[in-house]
């Protein structure tokens, strides 16, 4: 269990984030490379749509894929982490190094990364960035850094100055990376008990030259409330949470605006009424189970319209939805001991059974999350099984200790979505 928790504790060691971690979702649609992938009505004429590289509402998405393989950053240590990837033709999983004698922990190799603070994967092109958001920002700039797709020729494209952190969400129109960052400022004492002194900045990076440009400040008090949720041709959308009454703080109301990269102006989209629970952001889309259990809201950013779908049965209010991709959606609570695991149709509110890992050894199920898509086939994790790993320490000792270990493996996307487990394994030699 060691491992992969541990990627994901060393992960979320951001400040006020809590919001937008529950929010992440499906992993695998938000990081297409090729903009021609695009649904046709959000790709405006004449000037490159903007493509969201990140999952829409996570700071946390250590994960990206080329229409080859499947990229993901892994922790072994406290300063030892690694770049693996799976290679869909040869339906393998390595470390991003050719050297069979190699260990992976050092800078000779080039899968490795000298930091335990990843937290963004992404690719534009034949290249690979990897955000680097350390906390403690006197010893470690925050850094965004690219290198080839084998791991090589690195370089910091961007690199923040003491007080600022690259945040986590991207874009680009192909011309123009959009990222946000965090900015720590002074405030007054008088004002410390109302006023958080993080603002949140969108920027733009030319890709060509390296010059970066601030385009908008939102100011202070806003990290968590304003969340960066997808992309309509050449506009950014933000969705910002506010809780009307704190007595009720499940209550949640939400409202959208679009910021034009063109014209750098706002317009707002929609103003939604109050309702219960988060939802999820994905795919282009805000979608929610309404108060009563049965109705199924989306909204879809490109025309700001609200579908409702009469559901086949109840779902609870504090149910997860994961996966929204290809029209469907996984949804996933717990009720008296008993875990239900279901896949919801958007369309026609059909609910089936979902796909759902078993744990032989703790008995624990949990949900078998899409990772990438690659033509008519998910790569998918799947049952966890007790494999001896190793945890590299500071100090140079090391510790050998059994963890679990989740083996990926290919699955039809028909098959995924009837609850059918027809899976093709992944042959693992990264912990094989
Ligand atoms: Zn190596």
């Amino acid at each position: 269990m060691r491992s992969k928790q541990r990627m994901y504790k060393l992960c979320t060691v951001l400040v006020g984030m809590l919001l937008a971690c529950s929010l992440a979702g499906c992993r695998s649609e938000s990081t297409k490379t090729d903009a021609t992938q695009l649904p046709q009505n959000l790709v405006k004429s004449g000037e490159p749509a903007l493509q969201m590289l990140t999952e829409p509402g996570t700071n946390l998405f250590c994960r990206a894929q080329t229409e080859a393989g499947f990229y993901e950053v892994i922790g072994r240590g406290e300063k030892v982490q690694n770049i693996v990837y799976t290679d869909y033709a040869t339906k393998s999983r390595v470390y991003l190094c050719n050297d069979p004698g190699c260990n992976h922990i050092d800078d000779s190799c080039p899968s490795f990364l000298d930091t335990r603070s990843i937290e963004q994967l992404f690719i534009i092109e034949n290249s690979l960035y990897i955000q680097n958001s350390p906390t403690n920002l006197d010893n470690e700039p925050s850094q965004l850094i690219r290198m080839d797709l084998d791991g090589t020729n690195r370089k910091s494209v961007l690199t923040m100055e003491t007080g600022q952190r690259l945040f986590g969400g991207y874009a680009t129109d192909g011309e123009i990376l959009y990222y946000t960052t965090m900015v720590y400022v002074e405030v007054p004492e008088a004002e410390q008990e109302t006023n958080d002194g993080i603002e949140f900045h969108l920027n733009g990076m030319n890709l060509r030259t390296g010059e970066s440009t601030e385009l908008y400040n939102f100011g202070t008090n806003c990290i968590g409330d304003k969340i960066w949720v997808g992309c309509v041709g050449r506009e950014m959308i933000f969705s910002d949470t506010v809780i009307p009454d704190p007595e009720q703080p499940k209550k949640v109301a939400h409202t959208y605006r679009a910021f034009s990269i063109d014209t750098q102006q706002w317009r707002d989209l929609i103003q939604e009424p109050i309702f219960e629970g988060a939802g999820i952001y994905a795919d282009g889309m805000h979608i929610w189970v309404g108060t009563d259990g049965m109705t199924l809201n989306t909204l879809t950013y490109d025309t700001s319209e609200v579908r409702q779908t009469t559901l086949d049965r109840k779902i609870p209010l504090y149910a997860t939805m994961d996966c929204v991709t290809d029209g469907k959606m996984l949804v996933f609570w717990a009720e008296k001991d008993q875990d239900t695991y279901v896949t919801v149709d958007l369309e026609t509110g059909a609910i089936t059974d979902g796909m759902f890992w078993v744990s032989k050894a703790s008995g624990k199920n949990g949900v078998m999350k899409i990772l990438a898509s690659f033509g008519d086939e998910y790569l998918v994790d799947t049952d966890p099984v007790d494999v001896p790993q190793v945890f590299y320490h500071v100090d140079g000792s090391v510790e050998r200790y059994t963890g679990e270990f989740w083996p990926q493996a290919l699955i039809s996307k028909e098959d995924y979505w009837a609850g059918k487990r027809n899976l093709t394994m992944i042959d693992d030699h990264v912990k094989a």
